[in-house]
């Protein structure tokens, strides 16, 4: 960095966009992992328009200062946490959209919430799928930058199937459009692809065009307690081998406690597991299949098997899986895993979860987008105790340890941020990693872009 003062910044782009007030900094400071070795900006700036994010970070060029691209701050890997001596970029001021409902695309800013961009899509009778159960607080740009997955992404897949085109701005300002609204197009390297998922390393995001679906009918959904994780994990795997349901989610028994105690839902506390899994397929196909996953569940001794009433009771019942991370949060100090592994092997990576946590006497719960093989393995302990705190990393890695020694990954949908760094070689091996350097090098000599972050 030069001894160039931030001052010039301010200068450049306006004390409106560039703020160094030290509480707004601090409000900068986390992401939803809260890190402990987060720090306090330089300054936060948050652009209007592409034109500014391009002044800000030609700046931060010049003057080798480092920039944090930044969207809601819901990430749980410390990817958009604040660094010292580099600027928050905030992506919250843009956030224009516009649907064109006979291409079925949507032509979004980066900083707009994805339930925001749910409910325009709605207003034209069409469906942005990828739902992550934090919808209602995370933006575009990040849901883009971390591949973000979800619920429903077992039948529709994740954010980079419906990311058509993307404008960039790279790290020496230029921007870059890449793609287009056209559903296919094999012209040049699959750029686009390259930045969905590459956590504000590569470039900053600032504006996407984003696939559409005409909107799916209600979904109706099957519940299924077990008396044994084993139990509801191989449930999961034999529906996978004959349906692809629309959701199919996992929650275990500390999960569903946490939830109770929160939200003062009524599930069964004494179940070690409960499946929720809907089919959203038009009738008569979606009675079918409920009941072929109904009959699936039934044959690996659930303790109940349930067909909600309506969308409301289902509704109910993914909202209590969403509302897990908010309840464990509400217990404790949480370190969020995200461990994948493909289906078939899901109850060795969950029975493998437990062992991990009891021999170290933790408390770590497991709920999981299941029928992905994607699972979230939460650590809960008391942040005044310092030795807890190493235990519980010494868990989480133990716990991305056995995933990879599984086939599988270390993170399936949150990204690998700052949290998960020191794994990543671990699972990549040192040739994709040379390779992963050299594109970072390649795109960003200076290394100005979220440095610490990924590689
Ligand atoms: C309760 C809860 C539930 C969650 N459930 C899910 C889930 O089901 N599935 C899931 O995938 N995630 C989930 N998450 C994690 C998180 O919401 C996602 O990772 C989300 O995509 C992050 O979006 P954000 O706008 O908050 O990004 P941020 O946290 O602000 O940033 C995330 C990363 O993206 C980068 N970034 C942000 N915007 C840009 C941009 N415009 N250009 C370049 N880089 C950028 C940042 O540098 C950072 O590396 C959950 C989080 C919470 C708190």
């Amino acid at each position: 960095m030069t001894d160039v003062p931030v001052s010039t910044l301010v200068e450049l782009v306006g004390a409106d966009v560039v703020s160094l007030d030290p509480d707004v900094l601090e409000r900068y400071r986390w992401d939803n992992a809260e890190e402990s070795g987060a720090q306090t900006p330089l300054a936060v700036a948050r652009p209007r328009d592409a034109a500014q994010v391009q002044e800000i970070v030609r700046w931060a060029n010049r003057n080798r200062v480092p920039v944090v691209p930044r969207g809601a701050g819901s990430g749980l890997s410390g990817g958009a946490e604040g660094l010292g001596g580099a600027i928050t970029i905030s992506m919250e001021r843009m956030r224009a959209i516009q649907i064109d409902p006979r291409a079925h695309t949507a032509t979004v800013e980066p900083g707009l919430f994805n339930a925001e961009v749910k409910a325009a899509a709605a207003e034209y009778g069409l469906w942005y799928p990828p739902d992550p159960s934090s919808f209602e607080i995370c933006s575009i740009g990040g849901n883009i930058a971390t591949n973000a997955g979800g619920l429903c992404c077992v039948k529709y897949g994740v954010t980079t199937d419906y990311v058509l085109g993307l404008d960039v701005v790279l790290a020496d300002g230029t921007l870059v459009r890449l793609g287009g609204p056209q559903i296919k197009d094999t012209a040049g390297l699959s750029l686009v692809k390259l930045f969905v998922g590459s956590e504000g390393t590569l470039g900053i995001v600032t504006r996407a065009i984003l696939r559409l679906v005409p909107a799916r009918g209600e979904p109706s959904t099957l519940v299924a307690t077990f008396d044994s994780v084993e139990n509801a994990t191989e449930a999961v795997v034999a529906i996978r081998q004959v349906i692809r349901p629309a959701m199919l989610e996992f929650m275990d028994r500390a999960s569903t406690c946490a939830v109770c105690d929160y939200s003062g839902e009524d599930l069964d506390r004494d179940a070690a597991a409960m499946l929720i899994i809907q089919s959203d397929a038009p009738e008569p196909v979606r009675s079918q299949e409920i009941a072929r996953m109904d009959e699936i569940c039934r044959t690996h001794a659930p303790i109940m098997t349930r067909v909600c009433s309506g969308a409301e009771e289902g509704e109910r019942y993914a909202a209590a899986r969403r509302a897990v991370f908010p309840a464990l949060g509400a217990r404790g100090k949480l370190m969020y895993g995200d461990v994948g592994v493909q289906i078939p092997l899901l109850p060795r990576l969950v029975n493998g979860i437990t062992e991990i946590g009891e021999r170290h006497g933790m408390d770590v719960s497991v709920c999981a987008h299941a029928g992905d093989g994607n699972t979230h393995p939460n650590v809960v302990f008391d942040a005044d105790d310092p030795d807890a705190e190493e235990r519980a990393t010494t868990v989480f890695h133990e716990i991305m340890d056995l995933a990879i020694s599984l086939g599988g990954t270390i993170t399936g949908e949150h990204g690998v941020g700052r949290a998960k760094r020191d794994s990543l070689p671990d699972q990549l091996g040192p040739d994709v990693m040379l390779l992963t350097r050299r594109i970072k090098d390649a795109l960003d000599p200076d290394g100005i872009l979220n440095p610490g972050v990924m590689i």
